[in-house]
């Protein structure tokens, strides 16, 4: 197995309706077209479509979410995810998703991550740690030191945490009532929070008094930043002082300084940024200049379906792109687990793994 691939890895901007395998979004799709919901053959192409600018990602996504949004296919559509991951070593994945309501099929926003969490317990392919002090059925996820993850001969392991995502589109109520479902939802896994959502679409400070309250109760916030140019909302952003950025494409001078000076570390998603066009080349991506400058970065896959990438892809992107070799690759993935908004103890279990995983290949 080539290096990249059995590396342990962690995955910190993932979404999860973004990480969605093609075979099962034409599988719903095809189902959908033979009840007569949808024309299979005019979403057959969008779904095939490889480049897409920001704008036609968000009309993807708006398909997408057609297609997957009932509890059955979410609990599918999150196993997978993971197994997935997990399949290329992913040890830590802190998946995140926008909670949805849909009056029509009886989907609360409470409901919706019921359905993520079912999938999270669904999944035998590898032992899965959610929520450490979880004592469910049988309690089958609790496990200790992942440090034989690698060796092929035992099941893999992955701990995964959830970061509950707020959608631009939705109101200061809708973002407080995903923040104190996160809050309830803490004992399963539930770390965070997350800004997302077009870009293009509506104010962040709409989102503000959430934020602040998820803070106040001891989540970490991450936030889409900087995917478009709009100077102003980077700043105020930034000045919010978020556990973690994404993105940052459009930040000026001015903006790195602070980020910077403030050591806010940002999650780097360079297929995406490529494909959507927000970044021309990775000649002039700003990856290049955040690693010599030793500034905190987590090399991520955003939407690992809509993009066709994985993070094992990511990190011999990197390494191509800006002449990092291997020994540079372990180190930047190993820095990834200070930057996770799990527990310590978490952080030390998978520091154990990545020093053990070393040992093997030196
Ligand atoms: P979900 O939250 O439904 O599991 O994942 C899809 C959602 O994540 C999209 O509807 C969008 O709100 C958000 N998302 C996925 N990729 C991106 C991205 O590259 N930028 C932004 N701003 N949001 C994204």
């Amino acid at each position: 197995m080539e290096w990249w691939i059995s590396m342990p890895k962690v995955e910190l901007h993932a979404h999860l309706n973004g990480s969605i395998r093609d075979s099962t979004l034409l599988e719903f799709a095809k189902a959908l077209g033979e009840k007569g919901v949808i024309l299979f053959s005019d979403v057959e192409h969008v779904i095939r479509k490889n480049d897409r600018s920001l704008n036609e990602v968000f009309k993807l996504f708006d398909l997408i979410h057609i297609i997957t949004t009932d509890h059955t296919k979410v609990t599918r559509i999150t196993k997978e995810v993971v197994e997935d991951f997990a399949s290329e070593n992913v040890i830590y994945l802190e998946l995140r998703t926008t909670p949805k309501r849909n009056d029509s099929i009886g989907m609360s926003k409470r409901s919706y991550m019921e359905a993520v969490v079912k999938g999270l317990r669904a999944v035998d392919a590898v032992d899965v740690n959610f929520a450490p002090h979880y004592l469910g059925e049988g309690n089958p996820l609790k496990f200790g030191p992942v440090s034989d993850i690698c060796n092929g001969t035992t099941k893999r392991k992955i701990f995964v945490r959830l970061l509950l995502s707020i959608d631009r589109r939705e109101t200061t109520a809708d973002a407080m009532e995903t923040v104190k479902l996160a809050l309830e939802m803490r004992d399963q896994g539930v770390v965070g929070i997350d800004l997302s959502g077009n870009p293009t679409v509506g104010d962040w400070m709409t989102f503000l008094p959430a934020l602040k309250f998820a803070r106040e109760q001891g989540l970490s916030i991450t936030l889409h930043c900087g995917e478009v140019p709009n100077p102003k909302e980077i700043q105020a952003m930034l000045e919010f002082l978020p556990e973690r950025v994404g993105h940052a494409c459009f930040f000026k001078e001015d903006h790195w300084e602070n980020a910077k000076s403030s050591k806010i570390p940002v999650e780097i998603c360079l297929t995406s940024n490529i494909r959507t066009g927000s970044i021309s080349s990775m000649d002039v991506h700003h990856f290049g200049d955040l690693y010599h400058a030793k500034h905190p970065l987590i090399l991520c896959t955003d939407d690992s379906g809509i993009f066709s990438t994985s993070l094992s892809g990511e990190y011999i992107l990197a390494a191509s792109s800006f002449g990092l070799g291997k020994k540079e690759m372990v180190e930047l993935g190993r820095n990834a687990i200070e930057f996770i908004f799990a527990d310590d103890e978490t952080k030390r279990v998978l520091r154990e793994a990545f020093d053990s995983a070393a040992e093997r290949w030196s």
